[in-house]
């Protein structure tokens, strides 16, 4: 059975089965630690497991809410003494099936560890726990003229759980992924030991760069407890643009020219026409539904204005069909919020289908091609594939609607998931651009990192050697 059909078949993973370990003496040592914060019941441990994607739903033995770096230190250290599993847990937003426990252990959820530390306007930075969501931190900023940009779709998603992914998003094409925007970490090892990966300074070169090994690193390598951030500036003037194209291709085409140019862009992002008519139903929108570019531009007035004369030029070029712009704020919110209702609208459009959403990048001047090849593929293979894409990073989606009663349909799809990677692959690019391995892509592993797959499987084996973090995931 391939693994979307054991997907399709899921009647409740792990929970419908016995539980396969006996954790009952580590669980009851937590009970007695941590008495009213640790939750055995079904249900909750069903949120816990993997709640957004297609794969099966595996449910850890308990859910544990530690409120301080000290207090996870003590969780692991009694999971590490009876080989219990130990698997983070920020707001369970991830789509490869990083938060499932297939071996069952102990889930640690970050939500109570929601501190804002510091904010030290002087230095642009800020200090937090781990669980402080995205959209609180900007709101608790929003007086101090500062931002944090690292923007992925899921608002809620934690700054500790988007570190641990590597995430990136909308504004990564301007201010860079988590890798480019934590400054250090503190972090529990597997040992149950605390560490500070780096001090405050913005550059430094003394040893490992253990900040970019955690991050990625999904909560197998360390469980992540605060994170120094880098913040920006608000930017003086911001303006957005919506421009069609007769082709996709000539979207793509426009996006790499623009970059090249070295635009002032901050967001550049392409929904194919399939993927408007989604959004113009959900959304309650009347966009032209053809190949489309969301633009953002950041700067003086003088120097947006400027930017956007010389994409009309560049977009003129590669069949732009229209463009119009909107420098005021409620116009610009809008907009962006159909970008990113762009997963919600093709849940409720495609309503009794399921969704499932898968991202490659590749580099930038081979964008246009993997896109038009992998559009031509979807028409191919008669799938129902909006692609939408962070294009100015050469990183795009195809979110899949599916029937997952129809077998052949679901043959279909794990052919076209396949030639997805593999095309990507081939043009240099990688099998996710932001996404993660999680469950869902270690088949890819091999393929894209080669022989480098002992150096990591040695880091792995030397940070974890019970391999009690979050096992199962990533190798
Ligand atoms: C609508 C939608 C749009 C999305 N768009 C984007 C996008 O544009 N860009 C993008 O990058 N992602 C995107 N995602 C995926 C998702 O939002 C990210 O993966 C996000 O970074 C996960 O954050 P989380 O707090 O929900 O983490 P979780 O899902 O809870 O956990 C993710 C992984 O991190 C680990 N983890 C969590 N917290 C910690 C911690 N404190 N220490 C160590 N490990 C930890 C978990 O064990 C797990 O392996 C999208 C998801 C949705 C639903």
């Amino acid at each position: 059975m391939t693994a979307l059909e054991t997907a399709a078949n899921d009647e409740g993973g792990r929970c419908s089965e016995p539980l396969t370990h006996d954790f009952g003496p580590a669980l009851e040592a937590l009970e007695r630690r941590f008495p009213g914060r640790l939750a055995r019941g079904e249900a909750i441990r069903r949120q816990h497991a993997n709640a957004l994607t297609f794969h099966p739903a595996e449910l850890p033995d308990g859910v544990v809410w530690p409120a301080s770096t000290q207090e996870v230190a003590e969780i692991v250290a009694i999971a590490s003494a009876a080989r219990m599993p130990v698997i983070a847990f920020g707001a369970g937003t991830s789509l490869e099936g990083h938060v499932n426990a297939p071996r069952g252990g102990i889930c640690v959820d970050f939500s109570r560890m929601d501190k804002i530390i510091a904010v030290r306007p002087e230095d642009l930075d800020c200090t937090i726990e781990a669980g402080v969501s995205r959209r609180r931190l900007n709101q608790e900023l929003r007086d101090t003229g500062l931002f944090f940009p690292v923007d992925p779709g899921a608002e809620e998603a934690t700054l500790g759980g988007m570190a641990a992914t590597r995430a990136s998003g909308t504004t990564t094409v301007r201010y860079g992924s988590m890798r480019d925007n934590v400054i250090n970490l503190t972090a529990v090892l597997a040992s149950g030991e605390i560490i500070r990966t780096a001090r405050r300074a913005r550059k430094s070169s003394s040893g490992y760069d253990l900040t970019r090994l955690l991050v990625g690193s999904e909560g197998t390598l360390g469980l992540i407890t605060e994170l120094t951030l880098k913040l920006y500036g608000v930017p003086e003037h911001i303006v957005s643009a919506v421009a069609t194209f007769a082709t996709l291709e000539g979207a793509c085409r426009a996006t790499t020219a623009a970059i090249q140019c070295g635009l002032g862009l901050a967001r550049i992002e392409v929904l194919d026409a399939v993927q408007i008519r989604a959004v113009n139903q959900y959304s309650k929108l009347a966009l032209e539904e053809t190949p489309t570019l969301f633009l953002e531009f950041h700067g003086s007035p003088a120097a947006c204005a400027q930017d956007l004369e010389t994409f009309k030029d560049l977009g003129d070029g590669e069949g732009m069909t229209s463009i119009s712009s909107a420098a005021d704020e409620d116009g610009r919110r809008k907009l962006w919020r159909a970008r990113h209702d762009a997963l919600w609208a093709v849940k409720t459009v495609y309503a009794g289908r399921q969704v499932l959403v898968t991202d490659v990048a590749v580099p930038l001047s081979n964008l246009s091609r993997a896109v038009s090849e992998t559009a031509e593929d979807v028409v191919r293979s008669g799938l129902v594939a909006p692609i939408v894409g962070h294009v100015g990073d050469g990183n795009f989606h195809a979110i899949l609607a599916f029937d997952p009663t129809d077998p052949a349909e679901l043959k279909r799809i794990e052919a076209f998931l396949e030639r997805l990677v593999a095309r990507a692959l081939a043009l240099d690019g990688t099998a996710t651009g932001e996404h993660g391995i999680g469950q869902g892509k270690r088949r890819f592993m091999s393929d894209e990192h080669g022989t480098a797959i002992a150096a990591m499987q040695a880091v792995k084996t030397a940070l974890d050697p019970l391999n009690i973090l979050n096992p199962g995931k990533i190798l």
